[in-house]
């Protein structure tokens, strides 16, 4: 096991919705450390940016017409595999096929409106935490609880 650190985003819907709280929340209570949040209003081409690998999909046009049409929070989580860790916590990407108790389960609308972002690996959690945070945002601390 070994410490890592994940890009997070809640979605416009989470927004939206009022749960950013929970969601940090259930985060905390999971071993996964905040060590950077800012809210911010994606530009389309951020969004167009970060989503760069699904250009080609039949979605693509709507999911970045849906990630610039509210805030987001995004936030740079560090913790035991934080990765695979923040996938797990997340649930599947469709909420109707998220297992129980998951944040998509709990929160999300739809395959698209689904309330969370998580990388899907390490060496993309590098690149998507760099496309939003220097690394000067991110703070070092340690948890005493
Ligand atoms: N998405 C969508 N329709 C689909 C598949 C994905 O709108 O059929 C959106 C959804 O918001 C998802 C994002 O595109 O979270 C990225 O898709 P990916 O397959 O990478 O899922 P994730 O890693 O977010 O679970």
């Amino acid at each position: 096991m070994s410490k890592e650190r994940t890009l997070s985003i809640i979605k416009p819907d989470g927004v939206e919705k009022g749960v950013i709280g929970k969601v940090i929340g259930r985060f905390e209570e999971e071993g996964l450390k905040p060590v950077a949040i800012r809210m911010a209003r994606l530009s389309q081409a951020e969004a167009e940016g970060f989503y760069a690998v699904h250009k080609a999909r039949p979605f693509f046009k709507d999911l970045v017409s849906f990630m610039t049409s509210g805030p987001v929070v995004l936030m740079v989580l560090e913790g035991e595999n934080a990765v695979a860790k923040n996938r797990e916590v997340m649930g599947a990407t469709d909420p109707a096929k998220a297992a129980p108790n998951t944040l998509r389960k709990l929160h999300a609308s739809n395959i698209e409106k689904n309330t969370v972002h998580g990388s899907d690996s390490a060496d993309n959690a590098k690149v998507e935490i760099a496309y939003f945070f220097p690394e000067t945002a991110i703070s070092a601390y340690e948890w005493k609880r």
